[in-house]
């Protein structure tokens, strides 16, 4: 029997926030070239599979591919920006054991200036509010930190404690998948500061999980300050993603799109193991981009176990004597405060480019549909005549 992979399905590129750290809502893929139930069942067996967008719950038919993909996936979870809380309760009635993460960017003024969705904050809450009340168990909070936001990590993190819910981070990264290549971290030391509160709150927990999320943060603080990943990056081996037009990408942080090969062309074991897969492992071997997203990095915590186990223990025992831990036990941060490296020398280690000409993975048809109407004007459209059909 082949080794059972993790997953993650883009069933759309079409987006109704307006996140300031994301264009992909310029960019949506037209509905008539997104992935099918047929391509959908091509997939292989996958221990985990994350459903994510643009915005999945854009897709009527989302319940049809959960159904499809419980029959070849252990755990699955959607990362939704939780704007269409009726689809989204209306999913959980059918299956229970899904996970949800909804993304909020910061406590209320900070997540709507942040992600462009009108009353975002609230629609979030209370969908999340409604789904632990529904009694699902997997659910919790997606937070991008950046500079305008890191204030509010601690307190997110409380909130979600509070209500019993998972707190996934990540920080800015630039590619194909976000159309932008402008992001960046500024005031490093401050986001920073509020990451070693955050791993000190994860420390201080009676949970090994939290623990381990202690870990990634940490590893957070080392990528914004642009450094080698903490692990290696093994996307492609054991891990895919798949796009919205079926083409099969090692992961979603390449500067622009890379190809396996198409699912809607070829078997799943023709793909997997053709030359261009090939070509593109032999480009992850020596990718220098050191994405640090929970999409490259839980496979890899997975796979080299020891290292944050022995980081997790040596900070447990600090613990235990009452010594925190602290974002200086990083010598780049070290470095920095001590003037040894410069911001400007930094900014050169990240992705960000700002002369860049972002490629936005689209097919050429998607790209047509822009020459007359922007991605915002062709979403709203799209989600009106789904809510006018819907009254009818
Ligand atoms: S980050 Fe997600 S919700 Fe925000 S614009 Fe991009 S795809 Fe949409
Ligand atoms: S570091 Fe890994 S996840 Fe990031 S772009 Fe390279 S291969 Fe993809």
């Amino acid at each position: 029997m082949s080794k059972k992979l993790n997953g993650t399905v883009i069933v759309t590129y079409r987006c109704n926030a307006r996140c300031s750290m994301c264009n992909r809502y310029k960019a949506p893929s037209r509905p008539e070239e997104e992935l099918t139930i047929e391509t959908i069942k091509k997939l292989p067996e996958m221990y985990f599979t994350n459903i994510t967008g643009g915005e999945p719950f854009i897709r009527t038919d989302l319940k049809d591919i959960v159904r499809e993909l419980y029959k070849k996936s252990d755990r699955i979870v959607i990362s939704t920006n939780g704007f269409f809380t009726d689809r989204i309760i209306d999913l959980c009635k059918e299956f229970p054991q899904v996970g949800i993460r909804i993304s909020i960017e910061g406590l209320e003024q900070t997540n709507n200036e942040i992600r462009g969705l009108e009353d975002g904050f609230n629609r979030g809450y209370t969908t999340l509010k409604k789904l632990v009340e529904m009694g699902m168990k997997d659910v919790g909070f997606g937070m991008t930190v950046q500079d305008k936001n890191a204030p509010d990590l601690v307190p997110l993190y409380k909130l979600s404690d509070e209500m019993d819910m998972e707190f996934a981070t990540a920080s800015l990264h630039n590619s194909f998948y976000f159309v932008e290549a402008k992001n960046i971290i500024k005031d490093r030391p401050m986001v920073a500061k509020h990451f070693e509160d955050l791993v000190n709150e994860l420390l201080k927990s009676n949970s090994p999980k939290k623990w381990f999320r202690a870990y990634f943060n940490h590893g957070l603080i080392n990528y914004i300050y642009g450094q080698k990943r903490l692990l290696p990056c093994d996307m492609s081996f054991d891990t895919f993603f798949i796009d919205p037009y079926g083409d099969v990408m090692p992961c979603n942080g390449t500067k622009d799109k890379e190809v396996m090969g198409n699912l809607n062309e070829r078997s799943w074991d023709e793909l997997w193991n053709s030359s261009e897969a090939e070509a593109v492992r032999s480009k992850v071997r020596c990718c220098d981009r050191d994405c640090w997203m929970i999409g490259s990095v839980s496979p890899a915590m997975h796979k080299y176990i020891w290292k944050p186990a022995v980081w997790v223990v040596f900070h447990k025992l600090k613990f235990w004597t009452n010594k925190k831990y602290s974002m200086y036990e990083n010598k780049i941060v070290r470095d920095l405060r001590d003037g040894k490296v410069s911001t400007e020398e930094l900014d050169k280690c990240s992705t960000c480019d700002m002369c860049a000409v972002v490629n936005n993975g689209l097919s050429e048809a998607s790209m047509e549909q822009l020459k007359d109407r922007t991605g915002e004007e062709i979403v709203d459209a799209d989600i009106a005549s789904q809510i006018n059909g819907a009254n009818k």
